[in-house]
């Protein structure tokens, strides 16, 4: 008999995943157009065209099986060199390329990260709401996951709500800024008390306590947000990069964790690193896509799209009456609930052919988060529907 665990975590889809395979059925019977799908974080910007062309260029001009073959373990060194100084360009740190290891995404750093760190009982604060797979990753490396709330006014975090939960027991704390699924983004003046905090608790329980950065929405933030880098705050910090949405490539599994050049005992944590990328069985991230890095690791796509499908979002269920949290960053739309009941609402959502995802599985209940990551046309089209949703659940109109 196969690990039960493993069983139960293979049977039971994620809810957004069972949203989305909903919607697909749903779209045979009612038709694509009908089906209003803002279930899934697929972004919906091309790559930049420098992408392309350079795939291009490296399939037409380099030698096949040293295109196509391995790198060392952590990845190859001209990728991560020109990373590191991105880096250190961009945020004033010092980090070197021995201090990258290129990873399969923003999860395989996740997971990377905590089997590094964790031992047996460890405990994990993460902020609710929260990407509903960190309880997985957690639980996968032997630790337990501790939940704080948001703010309600503006969902950043509690940072009264952390102080009390931080104990012996604690070994990191994973920061999701901006945030899926709430799309806040961490401010200076919380990013310095949150380490204040951390860095006096390591004072009072004698121990490194490390923060992972999630940071795979990093580059997608309107208007003047600035996301402060958590190196230039906190030295204990190990960074979980992705390109999945700055270059719109989630399908290619590209990213990287890095440790903070001077961190407490660099040496042996990047160790911990490449130790639990090996025991995992991630070594080499896809080599083609690192190799298109060294030429294209500071493209964005273009976010002026998600800024524009934002606006129209927000602006369209608030004038109806919704109550959405205002998203500095990500592609989310965090929406109260009328009523307070997460999964009746989007059941309701769902005879209008609406696709939200209820909040509790992440972490957090009473809210809907609508990922904006569609076309403009999509969320026009989508107007009468959440408009007949809010005659329905008896909210009306903003006077
Ligand atoms: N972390 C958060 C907060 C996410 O939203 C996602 C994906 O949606 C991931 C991690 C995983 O990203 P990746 O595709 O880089 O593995």
């Amino acid at each position: 008999m196969a690990n039960e665990k493993m069983i139960a975590l293979g049977e039971n889809r994620s809810v957004i995943r069972d949203l989305f395979e909903y919607g697909l059925s749903r779209k045979k019977i009612v038709g694509e157009e009908n089906v209003f799908d803002f279930s899934i974080g697929n972004p919906s910007i091309p790559a930049p065209k420098k992408v392309n062309d350079t795939l291009i260029h490296l399939l037409e001009t380099e030698e096949s099986t040293a295109l196509h073959g391995y790198s060392s373990a952590p990845g190859d060194m001209r990728v991560r060199t020109v990373i590191a100084e991105n880096i250190n360009r961009r945020f004033g740190r010092n980090q070197a390329p021995s201090d990258i290891y290129m990873t399969c995404g923003a999860a395989a750093s996740l997971t990377i990260s905590l089997h590094a760190l964790l031992h047996e009982g460890d405990e994990v604060i993460v902020f609710a709401p929260f990407f509903p797979e960190y309880k997985v990753f957690i639980e996968k490396a032997g630790g337990k996951l501790v939940t704080v709330g948001a703010r309600e006014e503006d969902f950043g975090p509690d940072l009264e709500g952390f102080k009390a939960a931080l104990s012996e027991k604690t070994a990191a704390v994973i920061i999701n800024s901006p945030n899926n699924p709430s799309g806040a983004v961490i401010s200076h003046e919380d990013m310095k008390k949150l380490t204040d905090i951390l860095k006096d608790a390591e004072k009072r329980f004698g121990k490194d306590l490390f923060i992972i950065a999630d940071e795979p929405y990093r580059e997608l933030v309107y208007g003047d947000t600035e996301v402060p880098y958590i190196m230039n705050y906190y030295e204990n910090t190990l960074v979980c990069y992705s390109y999945s949405k700055s270059l719109s490539l989630p399908g290619e599994r590209i990213g990287y964790v890095t440790v903070c050049h001077e961190a407490k005992d660099r040496d042996k944590v990047f160790a911990a690193i490449c130790g639990a990328g090996r025991a995992l069985g991630f070594v080499c991230a896809p080599v083609l896509f690192q190799k298109l890095l060294i030429t294209c690791h500071d493209q964005v796509a273009d976010v002026s799209a998600y800024a524009k499908n934002r606006d129209l979002l927000f602006g369209g269920l608030s004038e109806l009456g919704f109550e959405c949290v205002h998203p500095d960053g990500a592609f989310y739309l965090f929406v109260k609930a009328p009523g307070g009941d997460d999964a009746a609402f989007g059941e309701l959502a769902k005879q209008f052919d609406l696709l939200l995802v209820p909040s509790a599985s992440f972490g957090l209940k009473g809210y809907m988060r609508v990922a904006y990551c569609v076309s403009e046309d999509t969320i026009r089209r989508s107007m009468p529907a959440f408009k007949k949703l809010a005659e329905a659940c008896g909210i009306s109109p903003k006077a």
